[in-house]
């Protein structure tokens, strides 16, 4: 079965430890929620995983299917199968979304010559405005048509593992319900990874966590089921921190 495992993971930024071992396995076609206060590391454990720069591994490893993914390059840890939906997607101007879709499509050795009638059937899947590719990615889109365009890039590339980045901030209840249901058909579909950093319970109804982590200063506290969210729900963080 395919892997991505993390063990003993420590990362620095600035020069100040974050992440002081953080040990998870995340199965094809598993959810794993992480929920954790701000400033608990959250992002911090995205951008590792994918290789943003500037964040320096201390210690431990990122695997996927026993491959070390921290060795790599952020392209090639995608084109591995690694996809991350951030949480304050990016502006480019002058780079269409159909344009890095197509690019993308090809590093991964796919065929591109149906990547219209794709990206019109993923548009609709979500309810995103699919005259949007044609435009700058994420240049002056709403909150809602940018996690919608992140869920669209998902629904198109079909990655083995995601990493969702607070998939739900910024978003209204119809464009939630939408991204959330998206990605939970991506698991079925594709056998889809998730790695679903939130705060929210609200997500998490509708993509179903098979397991769910606290992440406290850096590592994680407890793990459990779903049922776990509904404590944090009720309680907050205090009892775990
Ligand atoms: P979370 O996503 O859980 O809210 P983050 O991973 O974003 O937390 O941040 C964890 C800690 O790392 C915070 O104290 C934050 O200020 C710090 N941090 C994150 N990125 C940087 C950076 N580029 N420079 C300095 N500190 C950073
Ligand atoms: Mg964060």
């Amino acid at each position: 079965m395919s892997t991505l495992e993390i063990k003993g993971l420590r990362a620095a930024v600035a020069g100040k430890e974050i992440l002081t071992g953080i040990d998870l396995t995340v199965r094809r076609g598993e959810v794993h929620a992480v929920m954790g206060p701000n400033g608990a590391g959250k992002s911090t454990l995205s951008a590792v995983i994918m290789g943003k720069p500037g964040y320096e591994v201390l210690g431990g490893t990122v695997t996927l299917d026993g491959e070390d993914m921290l060795a790599l390059p952020t392209w090639q840890r995608a084109v591995r199968g690694l996809h991350l939906v951030m949480q304050y997607p990016t502006e480019v101007p002058g780079v269409h979304v159909d344009e890095v879709l197509a690019e993308a499509l090809a590093a991964r050795g796919r065929d591109v010559s149906a990547l219209g009638d794709i990206i019109r059937t993923e548009a609709g899947r979500i309810n995103f405005d699919a005259d949007l590719v044609a435009r700058a990615l994420n240049v002056d889109f709403s909150g809602g048509e940018k996690k919608r365009n992140e869920t669209l890039q998902l629904g198109v590339l079909a990655p083995r593992f995601a990493v969702l980045d607070e998939l739900d901030s910024g978003l209204d209840i119809d464009a939630l319900r939408d991204c959330a249901r998206r990605v939970e058909a991506a698991t079925h579909e594709s056998n889809l990874g998730v790695l679903a950093i939130t705060h929210y319970v609200r997500l998490l109804e509708e993509l179903k966590p098979d397991a769910v982590h606290i992440l406290v200063a850096g590592r994680i506290v407890k793990s459990g089921g779903p049922e776990l969210a509904d404590v944090l729900e009720r309680d907050g963080y205090a009892a775990f921190a």
